[in-house]
């Protein structure tokens, strides 16, 4: 569910016609649903009913000041993976007493910072960064609080770039070899054992693979609670959204007229596969979702530059490009693209839509069906909010887009279209040219 939704044929976002936000603020602009991350909180929360849950959103989804502050608001932590990140949570008044500091690279400024500013727990991806941590914390008279990553071999089933929980990728440590390191754990002064991390993937969207995985770290976690009195258990992220037909997903209507069977994961579902698991742990539980949070809640609006026809096809070339947003390049990721205009009297046509950077690969959509759309027109990629704007870059020289928060009838810039005095601010001209 979530709150983009034709008004007497315009798109709105909550109470706000998205056309009065492309001509205040132009395009491309990634707009957000404050009402849409709240309901995606909630419920992700209301699924593990009687669980004592903390949500670590997973910030490099969208680590927008705004939308970390709103996260806060709410109850959220953060799943942290650089010092950068650790610093935006300053920056935005979050709290990294309940945030967790994740990623196979620490560095040790990284980890002397996370140290801190109090961080809740690292979560540990090998034993040399264990020797690290315990180092540094030595230097600084602490104690660090920290949990091994378990890398539990499942197959999450999702894009080859992100699947995170199976041998063979960098993450983690196998449960194999997990008491050894446990072991060492106990030997090394300035560590102390918290809990237990795992995360298998992303945009997953079946509960089977999580449940698969959970089943098979559980043995070790009630034998590390008996044996360590250990805290919690964080159970990652992962949970996928709706990306091929998001504008219908929602409204409740798309959910309830499929069965159960094929319907994609929700909170709900998820909650209800594992909180039956969990449960007889008496562990805290983590969640550490990011593109759950955000994914559905965001949009990028994009104007039409160009109708081009060549060779039988029809190219819709618009002012958004891979630079903007990667995902279909990146992971043959897919948006639903809809005209913020709905003219229901104008024939369909099929297009390619493009964006203007100078690769093959900054193609939004091959042969897309949608209404007939031209010149100045604007339109909006659906499902944008994740690793959206977070990994955008400027290749081709293109300035950062904008981002605006809608709060009802409300909304509010957010982060300002990056100008080319900024682009070029750290470049220098050396003496000796
Ligand atoms: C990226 C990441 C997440 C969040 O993944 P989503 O698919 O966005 O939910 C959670 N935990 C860790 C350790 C991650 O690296």
């Amino acid at each position: 569910m979530h709150h983009f939704a034709y008004i007497d044929q315009n798109l709105h976002c909550e109470s706000v016609d998205l056309a009065a936000v492309a001509s205040l603020y132009g395009t491309p602009t990634y707009v957000y649903s404050a009402a849409t991350i709240e309901s995606n909180y909630r419920r992700l929360l209301a699924g593990f009913p009687g669980l004592d849950v903390q949500i670590c959103y997973a910030m490099k989804a969208n680590s927008n000041l705004a939308i970390l502050r709103h996260l806060h608001n709410l109850g959220a932590g953060y799943d942290l993976v650089s010092g950068g990140e650790i610093r935006r949570v300053v920056a935005a008044g979050g709290d990294l007493q309940r945030s967790v500091f994740a990623g196979v690279g620490k560095s040790e400024d990284e980890i002397r910072l996370a140290l801190e500013n109090g961080v809740f727990a690292f979560h540990v991806e090998s034993e040399p960064e264990l020797v690290r941590i315990n180092h540094v914390a030595g230097t600084l008279g602490r104690v660090a609080p920290v949990a091994i990553r378990i890398n539990p071999d499942v197959d999450a089933r999702t894009h080859a770039k992100i699947t995170t929980g199976k041998s063979g990728n960098k993450f983690g440590i196998s449960l194999a070899q997990a008491s050894l390191v446990h072991e060492a754990v106990a030997k090394l002064k300035h560590v102390a054992l918290k809990g237990v991390q795992m995360h298998i993937g992303s945009q997953l969207t079946a509960t089977g693979p999580f449940v698969e995985a959970v089943q098979k770290v559980l043995p070790f976690v009630s034998e590390l609670k008996r044996s360590h009195d250990i805290g919690y258990f964080s159970i990652g992220g992962g949970m996928g959204i709706v990306y091929q037909d998001a504008l219908a997903s929602g409204r409740a209507e798309w959910w309830e007229r499929r069965d159960q069977a094929q319907r994609p994961i929700t909170p709900e579902s998820y909650g209800a596969a594992l909180t039956p698991l969990l449960e007889p742990l008496g562990l805290k539980i983590l969640l550490e979702h990011g593109r759950f949070m955000v994914g559905n809640a965001g949009i990028l609006l994009t104007q039409v530059e160009y109708l081009k026809r060549a060779s039988g096809k029809n190219f819709l070339v618009v002012d958004a490009g891979m630079n903007d947003l990667i995902r279909p390049a990146m992971y043959e990721g897919y948006h639903e693209i809809v005209p913020l205009h709905r003219d229901t009297s104008r024939r369909a046509m099929v297009a390619d839509v493009v964006g203007p950077i100078c690769e093959s690969s900054d193609c939004f959509a091959h042969d897309y069906q949608l209404q007939e759309v031209g010149e100045g027109e604007t339109l909006a990629l659906m499902s944008a909010g994740a690793y959206g704007y977070s990994m955008a870059s400027r290749y081709n020289s293109r300035l950062l887009p904008a981002e605006v928060l809608v709060k009802g009838s409300s909304f509010e810039l957010i982060s300002a279209r990056e100008t080319f005095e900024q682009l070029i601010a750290n470049e220098r001209i050396p003496a000796f040219l």
